[in-house]
């Protein structure tokens, strides 16, 4: 008979929440908030499945979540997009990334990655037919290797995947490096996806600046934002894209054959979220801000050093400083089982090896939950 060998690797996030499952270990691996976003917006989207509509909503988004969507990018970024043209909402960011990367690049074009990197990235690349050119920045700072970053663009790059707020490192990139990346993608007539689902989660009174908004941008640039993480709801998986016409075009050919469509109800409930008081996200910025500085400060006191972050859910600590000499992997098993705290390995955002003396920790999770946490560790190292 057929053999069915999927190719896929099973996601770290999935590895190691059943192994902190398994050991009853606090699990600071996978990104999730412990506590649910507004009641407010839960309660529109309990209403909206009542009330109806619960067919299937528009290939392209709820008209209100589109229009929703618009005003955002008016309201924080000073963006001009027109809702009907221009947007599309996808089931989570991931769909979001997959229909892009689906959409826009042809068998043979290269794809320009920055390691580390989110691990869906790589495999949807593969699956379009792209060749992935990746570049890796550099701890402990993070580093963009600015002449590495040019000698991977060539005549036959479509496209760079850039994350910003990053994950797993927390780095926020900055205008200079923006401008340097924009000034490649002119030089050689690309593109940007740009997985901006942290845009609201940037701390120090730094900005979350958009590639898109950077001189003559506006039309190279795929925008992606997620509703579970602006509104701490990741199971809700409502995600959307902006993008010129000429690209939302193709993206759209590419989305209405992978979900069509998102659940009426959360649609509703995110138009009515995105539109809430700057308090609301700016609370929501010092909230995380407060449990990153938690986290860190607890996991200094443990030994690590932790590196410095500015946004997204995560911070790093480099696992040398509390004396440990095998690989990354191999430590965030031995804390899991013999000190009760889940971390990720950083290795798993490489593709083919990388870093291996990193570790990635969740900071968006109860304070007592990080204080049980820095406890166990500082028990134990
Ligand atoms: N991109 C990055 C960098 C992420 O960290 C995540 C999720 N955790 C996603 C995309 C996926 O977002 P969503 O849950 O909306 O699909
Ligand atoms: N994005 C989340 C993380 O980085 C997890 C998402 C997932 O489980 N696929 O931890």
């Amino acid at each position: 008979g057929n053999t069915i060998l999927s190719g896929y690797a099973t996601t770290i996030f999935t590895v190691m929440s059943a192994l902190a499952n398994e050991h009853d270990a606090i699990n600071l691996g996978q990104g999730y908030p412990d506590e649910d976003g507004p009641r407010d917006i839960r309660r529109r989207a309990a209403d909206a499945v009542f009330e109806g509509p619960n067919q299937y909503p528009p290939m392209m988004g709820t008209p209100q979540l589109r229009r929703a969507v618009a005003a955002h990018n008016a309201r924080f970024y000073g963006l001009d997009i027109d809702p009907d043209t221009e947007v599309i909402v996808t089931s989570g960011a991931t769909e979001a990334l997959c229909d892009s990367l689906l959409g826009l690049i042809e068998p043979g074009d290269e794809v320009v990655l920055i390691e580390p990197l989110y691990d869906s990235y790589a495999p949807i690349v593969r699956l379009a037919g792209g060749v992935a050119k990746t570049v890796r920045m550099e701890p402990p700072r993070w580093t963009l290797p600015r002449e590495a970053l040019a000698a991977a663009f060539s005549d036959k790059t479509k496209l760079i995947v850039l994350n910003s707020p990053h994950n797993p490192s927390g780095k926020v990139f900055d205008r200079d490096e923006l401008s340097f990346i924009a000034m490649l993608l002119k030089k050689h007539d690309a593109y940007a996806v740009c997985d901006e689902v942290y845009e609201h989660l940037v701390f120090d009174g730094l900005a979350h600046i958009p590639l898109m908004c950077l001189e003559d941008m506006r039309d190279r640039c795929v925008r992606i934002g997620s509703a579970g993480k602006t509104f701490s709801l990741t199971g809700w998986k409502v995600g959307y894209i902006t993008a010129s016409p000429e690209l939302i075009a193709p993206i759209a050919k590419a989305h209405q054959f992978v979900t069509f469509t998102t659940a009426p109800h959360l649609q509703s409930a995110v138009a009515y979220g995105l539109a809430k008081e700057a308090a609301y996200f700016s609370a929501l910025a010092q909230t995380m801000q407060d449990k990153r500085d938690r986290l860190t400060q607890g996991l200094r006191a443990a030994g690590f050093e932790v590196m410095a972050a500015h946004g997204s859910y995560f911070i790093t600590a480099d696992i040398r400083s509390v004396g440990h000499v095998g690989g990354d992997v191999d430590f965030c098993r031995h804390i899991t089982i013999e000190a009760g705290v889940t971390a990720v390995p950083v290795s798993a955002f490489y593709e083919g090896g990388g870093a291996d003396h990193f570790v990635r920790f969740c900071f968006c999770k109860n304070d007592a939950t990080l204080d049980e946490a820095c406890r166990r560790l500082q028990k134990h190292f």
